[in-house]
């Protein structure tokens, strides 16, 4: 049986004050959460929400983080830096670091390496561009995602990973996959992740991502192989946050 799991990406949306309202928010509201909640904040704030959860249910991740060690990488935050500030996961290849910032498969790929490396657990994300979608791609798509990490990791390393399934047209958009487009997509991966490993493939969390809100959201972590949500816009409130995390 695998535990639901919601996790919040919070983007290049903060202030001191926000994230003082939001963590205290979803705090007062957890007692009944049965699902694990990871907030994923931006890294000048994860000092900030590393104290105001310690002893809490609730657990922190980062956006990203630099394939390197340290060194001469102005601007650049390393796994070790990551850890340094309580955190235990990072998202990994979110459409926005391809699209915006150039990640290859490759890349992607690397730095799932160096997070397991660095006893993080990567919030592995894929999921297909609309027009890939319309062409009939989406299974190509996300299996050349998952092919790179696994020729990389190797196929037990995903007993330490999470997989994000996020379409992209359905990020940010307001457009969500429908509960049946998103299972489908999920049971592929599970598939092809049992192509190599039958146990790996029954155990790896595979989360749904893309304009998961409080309305739509049991529906969706209600499908067999949904086993719970990557959310941008409703996890900066509290009370949209909470209603997801009880969804599941
Ligand atoms: C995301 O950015 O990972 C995401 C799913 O965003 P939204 O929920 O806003 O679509």
């Amino acid at each position: 049986m695998r535990q639901t799991i919601v996790a919040g990406n919070w983007k290049m949306n903060a202030s001191k004050e926000a994230v003082n309202t939001l963590i205290m928010g979803i705090l007062s509201g957890m007692a009944d959460v049965k699902s694990k909640v990871i907030v994923c904040a931006p890294y000048p704030y994860l000092s900030q929400v590393e104290a105001l959860i310690t002893h809490s249910q609730l657990h922190l991740g980062a956006q990203d983080l630099n394939a390197n060690v340290s060194g001469a990488f102005t601007g650049e935050v390393s796994a070790d830096m990551i850890k340094d500030f309580g955190a235990q996961y990072v998202i990994i290849g979110h459409s926005e670091r391809r699209s915006l910032y150039g990640e290859t498969d490759d890349v992607v790929a690397q730095k799932v390496q160096v997070a397991l490396d660095n006893d993080l657990t990567p919030l592995f994300c894929i999921g297909e561009l609309l027009e890939e979608r319309e062409s009939g791609n989406t299974e190509a798509v996300v299996s050349r995602q998952i092919q790179a990490v696994i020729d990389r990791v190797g196929i037990k390393a995903f007993k330490n990973i999470i997989v994000a399934y996020e379409p992209v047209w359905a990020i940010g958009t307001g457009v969500t996959a429908t509960p049946q487009q998103a299972q489908d997509t999920h049971a592929f991966i599970r598939s092809m992740l049992a192509k190599h490993d039958g146990d790996i493939a029954q155990s790896t969390p595979i989360l749904y991502g893309g304009s998961m809100n409080p309305t739509n959201a049991e529906e969706l972590i209600g499908c067999e192989d949904i086993d719970g949500g990557l959310i941008g816009g409703a996890s900066l409130k509290s009370e949209d946050f909470l209603r997801i995390c009880k969804a599941g």
